[in-house]
């Protein structure tokens, strides 16, 4: 299968359909906010006029879009995947959306004769620029044997966790793990910084050992810098742990720590950070402790 058609050119959608096309699939791009394409088009991706048109031009359509009422607007709405897809078209819904929302997209998909994997990734921005993103799978088997090569062009490990909606499960799992880290982090440096030792040898001291993790190296150096350019919008981990909290608690499962994580996240929405990246969490503590972790 060559041709693609990608759909959502934001942080992450520009640079994967930028290795799509270094890989020399013949691409066809739309996003709603026109100047998103550009890069791509320069680039030598095809302009898509509507999710129809880029579906009735593609083989295999890739959603990168912010949440479920975005994937259902571009697959299910007028003038979306569905209306231009051919019987044998494959869905590859890329972004972070409820387990459930999946289910029934691909349950309408498949009604039409298109087959859906849910395929979110780890690894942000830096990630998808390199290719290199984790890439967690569910659906069909069959399905995931058809693009798994596409899919190793985005990133460095392509995981099949299970049927339908296991991979934004497993992705639910990774957010909490990840806010929940950044949280830990923010706790832990703010104190040492108010204890008057200098955060910057704690980083150091600590990394190589059972305290140090991925979270650790990449969020500690731009905490030092006070950089909260994002990477990975506060208002997006918001969006995450609220799909997380209601898929655990339709299941019967409390999750008490995703729930603080999330009225910390809510705090520094009140106080207009929304847009700041993740790693800003650290602002939360840093208010209470009347300190900043500065280099
Ligand atoms: P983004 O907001 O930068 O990009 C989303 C793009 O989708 C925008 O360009 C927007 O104009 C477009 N869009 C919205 N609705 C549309 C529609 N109906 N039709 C066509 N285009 C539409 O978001 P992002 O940071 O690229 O994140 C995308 C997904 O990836 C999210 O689910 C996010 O949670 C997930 N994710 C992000 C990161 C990260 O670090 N940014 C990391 C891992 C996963």
């Amino acid at each position: 299968m060559k041709k693609i058609g990608f759909i959502g050119l934001g942080i992450m959608g520009k640079p994967m359909a930028l290795n799509l096309l270094k890989a020399g699939y013949e691409l066809t791009v739309y996003d709603v906010l026109a100047e998103r394409m550009d890069e791509a088009l320069k680039a030598g991706a095809r302009r898509g006029l509507s999710g129809k048109d880029v579906a009735s031009r593609s083989e295999v359509v890739i959603t990168m879009l912010p949440n479920s009422p975005h994937v259902r607007e571009a697959v299910l709405g007028r003038d979306g995947v569905l209306d231009g897809a051919k019987p044998g078209t494959i869905l590859v819904d890329m972004s972070s959306i409820a387990p459930l929302a999946s289910r029934e997209i691909a349950a309408q998909a498949q009604a039409k004769g298109v087959a859906m994997l849910d395929a979110p990734v780890s690894g942000g921005e830096p990630k998808a620029v390199a290719g290199t993103l984790a890439i967690m799978v569910g659906g069909p088997q069959e399905t995931f044997d058809t693009v798994k090569d596409i899919l190793a062009k985005m990133g460095s490990t392509v995981t099949r966790v299970g049927a339908i909606g296991s991979g934004n499960v497993t992705k639910l799992a990774n957010q909490i793990i990840v806010a929940l880290n950044i949280a830990a982090m923010s706790e832990a440096m703010v104190l040492a910084t108010k204890a008057g030792v200098d955060p910057e040898k704690v980083f150091q001291a600590i990394r190589g050992g059972l305290a140090g993790s991925t979270v650790l190296d990449a969020k500690v150096p731009l905490a030092l810098k006070g950089n909260f350019k994002p990477g990975f919008r506060i208002e997006l981990h918001i969006k995450d742990i609220a799909n997380a909290l209601d898929t655990a608690h339709e299941l019967g499962v409390p999750v008490p720590l995703s729930s603080v994580v999330m009225e910390i996240m809510q705090a520094l929405k009140a106080d207009g950070k929304a847009t700041n990246d993740h790693g800003g969490i650290i602002q939360f503590y840093e208010q209470l402790a009347k300190v900043q972790v500065r280099a």
